[in-house]
């Protein structure tokens, strides 16, 4: 892919003079900064800060301006920004960033080492009720985080002592070193060794954070979670998290909720499902009944002859809509048909005169006995008694059920 031509990137014409040169770049670079919500274009911003690096540069633009784009390839003075991270950035705002880039010293690791830092980021566990996350809740959470020491006010330094910049690098926190590349001699810019990038030096440290400049705090926060959430939901506390060091921002705590499960309701979505056992009575001749809801117990009417397994749907007594707050999923009724175990005498009587009304043989007739008698003496090898199969048929005699069968087909 062939590059754009700088001048036009920036919207200038080859005569531009410097002063156009940044009052272009200024007013191109608040619109396309990938922090703008508006109008944000990382690749765009990237290309942008490309052109104005070289034509910033009054050896580089002579260079481009003579040879183009290879001119500046060749003689290693563009890298362009395509592997730039803006998140190393995290912490300054994007009029910060562009005043870097007008005055010229972006790529000596503006805001990259020793500058202000954003805290890391904190996770926190939730155990919440099943309840709970269907109609949302608010929790105070107790978190340890790193906070600016108090004691040296975020300095790291001794009370009464002051951090002294450092006189190796004059306070910048980065030294220039020469390095030897194909190029010839190329200038590099490293962070100083002496202040690890710091600028400063604490000759006396803080006794309370050892210098660091933060503290672990315990911090209260009330947390709302939302109605509708579910286990593995994710709430983003903004600026919830460690403190960043030398006056960089909070980072931002994560809470990982864990609905606990329900005793009666179990949720799929928005959907809830219950159990629901009705007795013979009630399936065969049908009538009302209350079941529970998220809600308080629900009406539903088991129509007569009911079987086992029959879902019945409670139209929007399910969970609350995460995405829409006003609308509501189902409850599903699973209905089991439960076969009494234990029955009283009187019971067991009209039970019994039950099957005579619906002629339901509880007993096989003499006749049938005889009939099963005289048919597994017949085919003594392809009925299996339940009895007496397991001592009767022996390993060879069931090789040879398995051939029969193939033969019968
Ligand atoms: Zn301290
Ligand atoms: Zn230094």
């Amino acid at each position: 892919m062939s590059k754009r031509d700088y001048y036009e990137v920036l919207g200038v014409t080859k005569t531009a003079s410097l002063d156009e040169i940044k009052k272009s770049f200024r007013s191109q670079a608040r619109k396309l900064h990938p922090d703008n919500k508006d109008s944000g274009d990382e690749k765009a911003f990237k290309e942008l800060a490309e052109a104005y690096e070289a034509l910033s540069d009054p050896q580089k633009r002579e260079l481009y301006d003579k040879y183009g784009h290879e001119g500046l390839n060749a003689s290693g003075a563009s890298s362009g920004f395509d592997n730039f991270n803006f998140q190393d950035l995290a912490g300054f705002g994007f009029e910060d960033i562009i005043e870097a880039f007008l005055g010229g010293n972006f790529r000596q690791g503006f805001g990259r080492r020793g500058g202000p830092e954003q805290g890391s980021h904190l996770k926190y566990n939730l155990e919440i009720e099943f309840l709970e996350a269907i109609f949302g809740t608010t929790k105070k959470i107790n978190i340890d985080r790193l906070e600016d020491c108090p004691k040296c006010e975020g300095t790291g330094a001794s009370p009464g002592t002051k951090p002294i910049p450092c006189a190796t690098c004059n306070g910048v926190g980065q030294v220039q070193q020469v390095v030897n590349s194909w190029f010839g001699q190329s200038i590099q810019i490293i962070a100083c060794p002496k202040c690890n990038g710091n600028g400063s030096i604490i000759e006396k440290p803080c006794p309370e954070c050892k210098g660091t400049t933060l503290i672990k705090t315990k911090k209260e926060f009330e947390v709302n979670v939302p109605p509708g959430v579910q286990s593995g939901f994710k709430l983003r506390l903004t600026a919830g998290g460690n403190k960043g060091r030398k006056g960089g921002p909070y980072g931002d705590l994560y809470i990982l909720l864990h609905v606990k499960e329900h005793e009666l309701f179990n949720r799929d979505g928005d959907t809830i499902h219950i159990e629901q056992n009705i007795g013979f009575s009630m399936a065969a001749l049908g009538g009302e009944m209350l079941v529970p809801t998220i809600e308080g117990d629900a009406k539903i009417n088991i129509p007569a002859g009911i079987q086992s397994g029959t879902v019945i749907v409670l139209k929007d007594k399910g969970a609350i809509k995460l995405s829409n707050t006003q609308k509501r999923g189902d409850q599903l009724v699973h209905i089991i048909v439960k076969t009494p175990e234990k029955l009283s005498a009187e019971e067991k009587k009209l039970f019994e005169q039950l099957a005579i009304l619906r002629k339901e043989n509880l007993n096989l007739s003499d006749k049938d006995r005889d009939m099963v008698k005289s048919n597994s003496k017949k085919k003594n090898n392809n009925i299996q008694h339940p009895d007496n199969s397991k001592e009767e048929s022996s390993f060879f005699e069931k090789i040879v059920d398995v051939f029969k069968h193939k033969s019968d087909e």
